[in-house]
């Protein structure tokens, strides 16, 4: 399976505008501070966007609220967001690789 944020980076789709004016890449790595809602206004309504229309990024912000879901309830262990950022990025790059 091709990684779903290498898949924008293919240069035969010339005219192809990512959902919302963002691609893949600059949602996923926003997707935290998105979900903590640490985004100014623009940004945040492009990735809102790009998620109603990307089918490829849509269970990624499902799956990483949820996971940060599962944190939080794990006892507030209030893990910095590098640290949060570093394991999500973990699961993908496993992901990419199953
Ligand atoms: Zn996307």
């Amino acid at each position: 399976m091709t990684p779903f944020w290498r898949l924008g980076g293919r240069k035969g789709e010339a005219g192809m505008t990512p959902p919302g004016g963002i691609d893949c890449v600059g949602v996923v790595e926003q997707l935290y501070e998105y979900i903590d809602e640490e985004l100014d206004e623009e940004t945040v309504e492009k990735i809102r966007a790009h998620l109603e229309l990307c089918k490829k990024c849509y269970p990624h912000y499902n799956f990483e609220k949820a996971f940060l879901r599962f944190l939080s309830e794990r006892g507030r262990v209030g893990a910095p967001p590098e640290l949060k950022r570093k394991i999500f990025q973990r699961i993908l790059e496993e992901e990419s690789h199953g």
